[in-house]
């Protein structure tokens, strides 16, 4: 008798300690739940923001700027030179020129890379 109740003791031991590892679980569950629910607000925030942003941008150039995204093969549409990934000679010189006249006023595009290039300040 004393055995089985000893078994049955270590059996209630076990359960209670299954159960508050369960809870844990349950408490840890309802964080990631919440964290996915915040992150789920916040990029329906920011798609909301983007199309926003794409009504204001000319319709060509927002064409141009999606098909650069698509097949530029490293998600780099826009850039200056300097930090261009490809750092064709063109770029470089184009660069070169847009940082003198100062200006970014109009879209200008490498015909080497077909990059979307800004001046910057180096
Ligand atoms: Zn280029």
């Amino acid at each position: 008798m004393e055995e089985i109740d000893a078994v049955s003791k270590e059996q209630k031991e076990k359960e209670s300690g299954v159960n508050a590892e369960i809870e844990k679980i349950n408490v840890f569950k309802k964080e990631l739940d919440a964290e996915v629910t915040a992150h789920e607000k916040e990029l329906a925030a920011l798609k909301g923001e983007r199309a926003e942003m794409v009504s204001r941008i000319d319709p060509a150039v927002y064409k141009t700027y999606m098909s650069l995204l698509r097949d530029s093969g490293d998600g780099v549409a826009v850039t200056t030179a300097r930090t261009n990934s490809v750092r064709d000679a063109t770029c470089i010189s184009l660069h070169s020129f847009m940082s003198k006249s100062g200006k970014n006023e109009e879209i200008i595009q490498c015909p080497q890379c077909r990059r979307i290039l800004y001046a910057s300040e180096e």
